[in-house]
């Protein structure tokens, strides 16, 4: 395990390109973080510079207290896996295995006892005889995984390595590469474009934005529940969030034909007053009319109703999933989409008004796209 720390790091590559700006960050021992963000974001320049294979323009970075700007790659105690697997193709499974640590001159009953339990960690002992090109997708991500896996290391960094991939293979190496976290505790760091990876797997997530910015770091409920500014709000959750604009007045915007009051989800609506702001809601935070009466009188009493926005849009389509829907609704002339009940499916071009909570409103001002402070308890 190794506690690793980033202060002010930048990457200009050669050529001028400034990939990286100012990343600041401290991971504890064995965290496992994804790096989370468009193609093009500084992830893997990120990566890369932590495996030491990219130099530090600026800024200083420590692997336990250690100032590593030029430690060497090999000293840093790092595995890494890739996006292509990078298996040997001529050499069986039980070799690519074991082959860093021949090259290492370790003891053949050595490599091979270590070659043994690895494959048995990943479910690969059947498979130890089998060559590459006669394995599935996920077997040979499993391999590179081992294969990184086997050497004893402080850190483990890997590179979009589920892209690869099918869909049902990558939610299965999903929840084995978290298994093997957990058991041999290395501190890892993941990157991937996929939000739903990152949130599934990971101890906390970094989200970049194209030109190497860090736009916020957290727990994933703390980027589901209070994302702090538009590009984290748009990027954490599928489908998106909805984003509706308007002008403030009197404490007030207009979504469609509905007054919204802005004062009970924010802390101080004078603030915002005259500005442009973004009023926010998950589509799966909205209930309908009727559900939200239904929760009022199974708890007790009126009292215990939700308080919040009922909104009119018009339907525009209907996607019917299996335990949801999402209607795909206009709001004026803005789209809207929303998870409702598949027993509440709306009819397409009908009305349909949906209610939003208080807790699940959030509201951005247009000019910094920070949020707009809030003293709502969010769940
Ligand atoms: P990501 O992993 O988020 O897709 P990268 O870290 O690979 O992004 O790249 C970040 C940016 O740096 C991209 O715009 C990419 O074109 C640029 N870049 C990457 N490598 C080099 C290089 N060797 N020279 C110049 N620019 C580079």
């Amino acid at each position: 395990m190794a506690h690793l720390l980033f202060k002010d790091v930048n990457k200009v590559y050669p050529n001028g390109y400034h990939a990286v700006h100012d990343f600041n960050m401290e991971i504890k021992d064995g965290e496992f973080i994804c790096l989370v963000g468009d193609s093009g974001c500084g992830k893997s320049t990120t990566l890369r510079m932590i495996a030491g294979l990219e130099d530090i323009t600026a800024g200083e970075f420590y692997i336990d207290g250690v100032l590593a700007n030029q430690m060497s790659s090999r000293d840093r105690g790092i595995a890494m896996v890739f996006q292509s697997y990078a298996l040997y193709p001529h050499l069986t499974v039980y070799e690519n295995l074991g082959f860093g640590l021949t090259l290492e001159g370790i003891d053949a009953d050595v490599i091979d006892e270590k070659v043994k339990q690895t494959a048995k960690i990943l479910g690969l002992t059947e498979y130890l005889e089998r060559f590459p090109r006669n394995l599935s997708g996920g077997q040979c991500q499993r391999v590179a995984v081992g294969r990184a896996l086997i050497r004893k290391v402080n850190i483990f960094l890997m590179d979009e390595p589920l892209s690869n991939l099918d869909a049902k293979q990558r939610v299965t190496m999903r929840s084995e590469i978290k298994q093997i976290h957990r058991s041999v505790g290395a501190t890892t760091i993941y990157v991937t474009h996929d939000q739903t990876e990152a949130m599934t797997m990971s101890d906390r997530i970094v989200v970049m934005k194209s030109g190497g910015y860090v736009q916020q770091i957290g727990t994933p409920y703390e980027l589901y529940f209070h994302p702090r500014n538009l590009f984290v709000a748009g990027f954490i959750g599928e489908p998106p969030m909805n984003f509706i604009k308007g002008v403030v007045e009197n404490g007030k915007i207009k979504v469609g034909e509905t007054d919204v009051d802005l004062a009970p989800v924010v802390k101080n609506v004078k603030e915002i007053e005259g500005k442009e702001v973004v009023f926010a809601f998950r589509p799966e935070a909205v209930k309908l009319p009727e559900e939200k009466k239904r929760v009022a009188k199974s708890a007790e009493g009126a009292s215990a109703a939700p308080k919040g926005y009922t909104l009119t849009s018009k339907v525009d389509l209907t996607e019917l999933l299996g335990d949801t829907t999402n209607v795909y609704a206009n709001i004026g002339d803005v789209n809207v989409i929303l998870k409702v009940n598949p027993h509440n499916t709306p009819e397409t071009g009908t009305e349909f008004k949906f209610f939003v909570p208080y807790e699940a409103a959030y509201v951005y001002d247009c000019e910094t796209e920070l949020a707009v402070e809030s003293d709502l308890k969010r769940h």
